[in-house]
């Protein structure tokens, strides 16, 4: 690592993950792929949080679980400084689809420890006791089962799982997307905690800008398997420069009033990750876009914050576009 700046605890370098598509009854042949991640190169900085946005589809779980070694990529490299199956571990969306809800909660959060073969069945106990009440659970609820809780418990017995081994990077795909908004600050107060804590560096997934603002000290924004800009926080949502992460924003400030008249609509679907476009991949939909942006890719550069658009937005300047009538 170099001397003197951030140390990179992860580094993500020109990574690829693409899915086949399949067709035919007996003789199943690739017709295509779905190119999920498409060329992703970032570091994580310990004891950071690194946000990651972007819409439904953009790619950005499926960078989640190439980070934490889930899936395997299908081009590029994954360095992490240490053991990544120990020291890389994951909070998932769904704290109810990832406990298996005939199982005592007791026994789900001791699981990376037994995996591990990590201390005796007492010393485990007594761990999983202590990771309940570092995350806010009753240790007294050892041996009750996931439908006995709420939610928001829930999400909490995930985080004391992935907290079992003692990682030092938890990748949290949206982990408060399902649950109340009444309950989601509390787990983000939580994790920001547990960060202080323990010293984690935390990887935080999230299409809800203003969560990922509340968390993060940087944040990249993805569209269509790519990162398209990435910046500290605050310069990132006072100064977008690429079109895309203006719209994101304006998109997410309707429920101010002063700013509901400066919404940017965007044109068209976001298109498919099948067959992405040409160029510039978000010039189908860009109220900037120009005869350029069709045929050659803009890169990721800058230093510090970097877009990727050949015709950014000057700071403070503001997307043009129609304006969605209220
Ligand atoms: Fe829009 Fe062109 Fe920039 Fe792409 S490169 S974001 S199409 S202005």
């Amino acid at each position: 690592m170099a001397g003197g700046g951030p140390v990179s605890l992860l580094d993500v370098s020109d990574v690829r993950k693409y899915f086949p598509i399949k067709s035919g009854i007996f003789f199943r042949r690739e017709v295509g792929r779905v190119h999920a991640v498409d060329g992703v190169s970032l570091s994580v900085e310990a004891g950071e949080t690194l946000g990651v946005v972007g819409e439904s589809g953009c790619g950005k779980s499926t960078l989640a679980r190439c980070m934490t070694g889930l899936y395997e990529v299908t081009s590029g490299t994954i360095t992490f400084d240490g053991d990544m199956r120990r020291d890389v571990q994951m909070v998932f969306q769904d704290p109810y689809g990832s406990l298996n809800p005939r199982r005592r909660i007791g026994s789900i959060i001791a699981d990376p420890l037994v995996i591990h073969r990590e201390g005796t069945p007492a010393s485990r106990r007594q761990r999983v006791r202590d990771l309940m009440a570092l995350v806010g659970l009753n240790p007294e609820h050892y041996n009750r089962f996931p439908a006995e809780f709420s939610g928001g418990q829930r999400q909490r017995v995930g985080i004391a799982r992935a907290l079992a081994l003692n990682p030092r990077l938890v990748v949290c795909d949206e982990p408060v997307s399902a649950l109340d908004v009444s309950i989601q600050a509390q787990v983000v107060n939580l994790l920001k905690d547990l960060q202080t804590e323990l010293g984690l560096t935390y990887v935080f997934i999230a299409h809800d800008l203003s969560v990922v603002r509340y968390v993060s000290d940087r944040v990249a924004v993805m569209y269509l398997g790519k990162i398209v800009e990435i910046a500290p926080g605050e310069e990132l949502y006072e100064r977008p420069r690429h079109p895309y992460t203006a719209a994101l924003l304006s998109a997410a400030s309707v429920a101010d009033p002063d700013r509901q008249r400066d919404r940017v609509v965007l044109r068209g679907d976001v298109p498919s990750p099948i067959s992405p476009p040409s160029g510039c991949r978000f010039h189908p939909r860009c109220p900037k876009a120009q005869d350029r942006c069709t045929v050659e890719e803009p890169l990721l550069l800058g230093d510090g914050h970097k877009w990727a658009c050949h015709f950014p937005l000057e700071p403070g300047e503001r997307l043009q576009t129609r304006t969605e009538e209220q």
